[in-house]
């Protein structure tokens, strides 16, 4: 028999391993956070440097509620913790005609904005948004706010919602249909990027995203936005949670089937009534449970394509840019070929997207007077044979910038301080699988099915919470993850002590 002390461990400080053991503690449990990193937060992290400090992973914050319902469900409020600031505008577009747009959810600024491109587009745009809208209150419900889905819990709902959440068409072909600018059409089809996906190839209803960041607003958390994982920490800790971070896990232990704790790289061992993975599901497959576990299903996961990966500059710039904004996007001349090369060969675009933030506009103090903190990002293929950044990396940087000062934008003779980051960075410091930001690619109409449920299949007691399980990548969503990953685990301990183990696996082991 199990003792009632034993803690649930979490693997994994990202965002969606504090969400779970934040919602674990306030449920209750022993929880303990064992993070390989010195610091909390994943993705989500911060660089300081001479003077200057960046946001080095998320940078769009969006559905505030989110992280509202998160703070009280621990009975706090967050704004005791954290200050989210709107951003307007909330991103400034360029264009490679000299086209320059400020997106803003506030209607009559759109439209001042939009009359430049084409007046229909005023209507068309109004249009976009509402069924944007309805995407959303279709979809939501089942992908994002609830358990996984199952073919059982889609069909629930009137057998035409299959069809209005339009699933056949590709997000650009549907983006066609509502606005004629071809400006406009590729703002919109950027929103896939934010899944780590194509437009010309992902499902049209993935233009949800754009209602969730042109409706509800983009937030900055005052401070950066690594302010979020500090104040998520923050509550863990009040909540009784214990952090070990400098501590990496180099087995999930499983006995009989199930997951009885975790064995550390220094050699100590935590028991464990549950364990829940934040790390990449296919890296946990990899490299944490032992291989006769793991390998027939990761198998069936790296079967799948994977999102694409980022190239960061992080740039210390002595000088002012007072033409560009907060966020700002310089859009190559050729956005199909861009995926195209991404998706199809394997390579880093050669006339990329490039993004720019600068936490500097809204807090000054993240750069010496007079200068500012560029957060460059550019989206990448995730590691293959194709492409090797070990040796591409520095004329890659010079492609970028050169491109930058193309629009009018010279900042390479004002860099006093850089640091370049490619997916082998990020494949290294948080385990993303082939440096995919967001697990396996949104490019199918089947991911939200076939991403990995956050309850293991194949190991009783391990649960899943993070950008690769459901229901998918982004801060706001892997928070929900920790959610539905914390509830399954307490359903699972409410149901029996010690758990059953599933009976296909008692034949196995
Ligand atoms: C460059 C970049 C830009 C992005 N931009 C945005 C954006 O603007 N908006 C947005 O919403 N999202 C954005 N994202 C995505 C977002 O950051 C992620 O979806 C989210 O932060 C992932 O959280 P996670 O819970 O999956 O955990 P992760 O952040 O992947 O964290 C996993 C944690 O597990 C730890 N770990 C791994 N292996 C072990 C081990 N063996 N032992 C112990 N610990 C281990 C890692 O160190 C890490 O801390 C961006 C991501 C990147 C990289």
């Amino acid at each position: 028999m199990r003792r009632v002390s034993e803690p649930v461990v979490v693997v994994g400080a990202g965002m969606g391993g504090l969400s779970a053991a934040i919602h674990l503690a306030a449920a209750g449990e022993r929880v303990i956070v064992v993070e390989q990193n010195p610091t909390v937060g994943g993705k989500m992290s911060e660089v300081h440097q001479a003077g200057f400090r960046w946001d080095t992973g998320p940078s769009v914050i969006t559905m505030r509620h989110v992280f509202e319902a998160l703070f009280a469900t621990a009975g706090r409020r967050l704004e005791d913790y954290l200050t989210l600031l709107p951003v307007e505008p909330l991103t400034r577009y360029f264009y490679p005609d000299g086209v320059v747009l400020d997106i803003s959810s506030d209607p009559a600024r759109m439209a001042a904005q939009l009359a430049r491109l084409d007046e229909r587009d005023i209507a068309g745009y109004r249009a976009y948004l509402a069924y944007a809208e309805r995407l959303h209150r279709l979809t939501s419900p089942v992908f994002i706010y609830d358990r996984p889905p199952t073919w059982r819990s889609f069909w629930r709902g009137p057998p035409q919602h299959a069809f209005q959440i339009d699933p056949f068409r590709t997000m650009d072909r549907a983006i066609r249909s509502f606005v004629r600018s071809p400006h406009l059409r590729q703002l919109l089809g950027r929103f896939a990027t934010y899944v780590g996906a194509s437009p010309y190839q992902a499902p049209a209803t993935l233009n949800v995203i754009a209602h969730v960041e042109l409706s509800g607003g983009v937030w900055y958390p005052q401070g950066g936005v690594y302010a979020l994982a500090w104040a998520l920490a923050r509550l863990a800790q009040e909540l009784g949670v214990e952090l070990r971070t400098n501590c990496a896990v180099e087995q999930i232990l499983v006995k009989r089937g199930r997951a009885t704790g975790v064995r550390l790289a220094d050699g100590g061992l935590v028991e464990a009534k549950a364990v829940v993975a934040n790390v990449d599901v296919a890296t946990v497959y990899d490299r944490l449970l032992p291989p006769e576990v793991g390998a027939a299903r990761l198998k069936r996961l790296v079967r799948f394509e994977p999102s694409c990966s980022g190239f960061i500059l992080l740039l210390g710039v002595e000088r002012q840019f007072p033409e560009l904004a907060h966020h700002n996007i310089f859009f190559s001349g050729d956005y199909p070929r861009e995926f195209d090369r991404i998706f199809r060969q394997g390579l880093p675009p050669d006339e990329p997207t490039i993004y720019v933030a600068i936490t500097a506009k809204t807090d000054p103090q993240h750069a010496p007077p007079g200068s500012e903190n560029w957060f460059v990002l550019v989206n990448a293929p995730a590691l293959g044979a194709s492409f090797d950044w070990q040796s591409e990396a520095a004329s890659y940087r010079e492609l970028v910038l050169a491109r930058l000062a193309g629009f009018g934008v010279e900042v390479r003779p004002h860099v006093r301080f850089e640091k370049i980051l490619t997916p082998l960075d990020l494949a290294d410091s948080t385990g993303a699988w082939r440096g995919a930001l967001y697990g396996a690619s949104s490019n199918s109409r089947w991911t939200a099915f076939r991403r990995p449920h956050n309850r293991a299949k194949d190991v009783a007691g391990l649960y899943f919470a993070g950008g690769t399980t459901h229901p998918g990548g982004g801060v706001p969503m892997v928070t929900l993850s920790g959610k539905v990953a914390a509830e399954l685990v307490l359903e699972d301990l409410s149901r029996a002590e010690p758990l059953k183990s599933p009976p296909s696996l008692r034949q196995v082991f």
